[in-house]
């Protein structure tokens, strides 16, 4: 069953091959895709301070484990830290707004949600210099926040620390000073943005990567694709169906979704055929797309389809 599958991470521990993605789900809306989710057989949760629904998702992993007679080891949680914090004086900080808004005992695993760090003086959100531009602060470097990072193991309140968003550039430079691997690098991943290049690179470094936006997000292009609903036909599947399957074969993955049948069928998987892989494999080549693309005003990605 594709809920039982685990990834190994460079602590020991397993992290999950499918999670919930709860990004653009607020409210009593990710309360109860949480709650379906796990009474479905997920183990594995992702949220971020960003996405402003940590306090309803941590009850909804509270209320499911008691309602599922589960333990807090058997669900992993992941949440980011939002780049406001990212001075180094100021990491701690943030972990402490996302631990306490979870209230689930400890965090699995905590990553650097971007690259860049924020300006932190006008307010928590997306603070904007008067021109429209994002206000960064390109004195702290990603090294410096991960020095940070690193750090808040030594709390106990959480198992992992690592990264989201970061190209190999970045990451040569942020191993250059750092005393422990990221256990995680989170990026975009589907067939029209697969990045083998970056999968090899973190693979190499014991670094194991999740695929965010693994449907293609919202509104994704990638649902109507010939070459998947074709596979999908023959499968007698649907094409979300075939895009997680060909996913989770290479990393975990996080579909996000509030239906409750769509959270359900989002593990109904199966095993594509080297054929079929191969021709998912090559859709990147003409339909070649990045769906999240922030303009963060500084080089966040280094190449965009490789
Ligand atoms: P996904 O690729 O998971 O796609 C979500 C969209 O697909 C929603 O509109 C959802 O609608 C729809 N959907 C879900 N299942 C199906 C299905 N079976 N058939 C048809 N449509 C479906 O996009 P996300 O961008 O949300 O990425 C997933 C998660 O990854 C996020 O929620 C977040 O947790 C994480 N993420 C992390 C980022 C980072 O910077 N680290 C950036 C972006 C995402 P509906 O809900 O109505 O089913």
């Amino acid at each position: 069953m594709a809920l039982n599958k685990v990834y190994k991470l460079n602590t020991g521990a397993s992290i999950p091959a499918i999670g919930l993605g709860t990004w653009q789900a607020p409210g009593e809306e990710v309360y109860k895709a949480v709650k379906t989710a796990i009474a479905a057989g997920y183990r594995h949760i992702d949220t971020a301070f960003g996405y402003g629904n940590e306090a309803e998702v941590g009850k909804a992993i509270r209320d499911a484990l008691a309602e599922n007679n589960l333990e807090r080891k058997d669900v992993f949680v992941t949440t980011k830290l939002w780049p406001t914090f990212f001075r180094p004086e100021k990491v701690a900080e943030g972990f402490q707004i996302s631990f306490d808004r979870l209230d689930i005992e400890y965090i699995d695993l905590f990553l650097l949600h971007w690259p860049c760090a924020l300006n932190p003086e006008q307010g928590v959100a997306i603070p904007r210099k008067p021109d429209g531009t994002r206000d960064i602060d390109t004195t702290v470097t990603p090294s410096i926040t991960w020095a940070a990072a690193e750090k808040l193991l030594d709390t106990g309140k959480v198992k992992a620390v690592g990264v989201s968003n970061y190209s190999i550039p970045i990451l040569e430079d942020l191993l250059k000073t750092a005393k422990v691997v990221p256990a995680v690098n989170q990026i975009e991943l589907h067939p029209y943005n697969p990045q083998q290049k970056l999968l090899d690179y973190c693979a190499s470094k014991g670094i194991h990567c999740t695929a965010y936006s693994p449907l293609g997000s919202t509104n994704s292009t990638l649902l109507s694709d010939e070459t998947i609903n074709k596979i999908a036909t023959a499968h007698n599947k649907s094409p979300a169906q075939v895009i997680l399957s060909w996913g989770w074969a290479r990393s975990s993955i996080l579909p996000k979704s509030v239906n409750p049948e769509r959270v359900k069928a989002n593990t109904d998987l199966v095993e594509l055929s080297a054929q079929e892989i191969e021709q998912i494999n090559e859709l990147h080549k003409t339909h070649g797309k990045r769906f999240i693309k922030p303009d963060w005003g500084v080089r966040v990605f280094d190449e965009d389809f490789e």
